[in-house]
């Protein structure tokens, strides 16, 4: 099954076209590493497939063929956006009681014992919490709605090398002791390198790579992050073979 798949999605912002002609199928089972320079699209390709935006053409399903936005589409994906937002004022453990009341799924004790294990309390204002505990408490929120398939938008950003380190590692356990599927963007391509099994590189609002790392390792002979660098260093349309495979 893939977990998002396109064909010719376009999204125009009044004059900018933030994606065009995009079409790509991600099978599930992965962790996605999405990359590109700011403005390339990336959040507004995943914020098409939670179903926050709209296409402005093309198409757009997930999880086989559920429409983006769809109730069985949002039971199922775990979405993490920009910045990990939270409500400051709340307490972790009322950020966890609205997230319940939210999510049919929710699985609580999950939550609890994922809080507890990394010593986040639950007493603790979210305001106060530091970078790192903030994207693992929205990791966690993501995580107790059990989801099939987690987006994740550049969640490592804030985060220093060891906070980076819990958080990929949290996402490698979902991945492979929990079956989800994982699109993660992020500019962090070192470490992306150590734990993406599948790389999408989109530059100016379209895909210039998308397969199996270990297929394009094969094909461009040089690994995940060396792959990404040579095409945000060019920027320039690859041929269509290497796109949408
Ligand atoms: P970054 O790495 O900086 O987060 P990105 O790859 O996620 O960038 P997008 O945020 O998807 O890029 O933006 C793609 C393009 O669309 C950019 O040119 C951006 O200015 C434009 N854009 C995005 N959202 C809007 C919006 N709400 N209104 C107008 N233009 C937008």
């Amino acid at each position: 099954m893939n977990v998002i798949e396109t064909r010719a999605l376009a999204k125009r912002y009044r004059r900018t076209w933030a994606l065009r002609d995009c079409t790509l199928a991600i099978p599930g089972g992965h962790i996605v590493a999405l990359v590109g320079p700011n403005g390339a699209g990336k959040t507004t390709l995943l914020t098409m497939a939670v179903g926050l935006t709209r296409p402005t053409a093309g198409t757009l399903a997930v999880l086989g063929s559920e429409p983006p936005g769809s109730p069985a589409a949002l039971d199922h994906i775990g979405f993490v956006a920009q910045d990990a937002p939270l409500y400051r004022s709340l307490r972790v453990a009322d950020m966890l009681h609205l997230a319940r009341n939210l999510n049919r799924r929710w699985d609580q004790r999950r939550a609890e014992d994922r809080l507890e294990r990394l010593e986040i309390p639950l007493r603790q204002k979210t305001g106060d919490l530091s970078g790192g505990q903030k994207a693992q408490l929205a990791l966690t929120i993501a995580l107790a709605r059990r989801p099939a398939l987690l987006v994740l938008d550049e969640p490592l950003a804030a985060l220093d090398p060891v906070a980076r380190e819990d958080f990929l590692a949290s996402v490698v356990a979902a991945a492979t002791g929990d079956g989800i599927s994982v699109v993660l963007s992020s500019h962090v391509l070192a470490e992306l390198e150590r734990v993406a099994t599948y790389l999408i590189v989109l530059t100016r609002g379209q895909v210039r790579v998308c397969g199996p790392v270990r297929e394009l390792i094969a094909t461009h002979g040089a690994g995940l992050e060396e792959i990404a660098l040579r095409h945000l260093r060019a920027q320039v349309p690859s041929s269509r073979t290497e796109a949408g495979r």
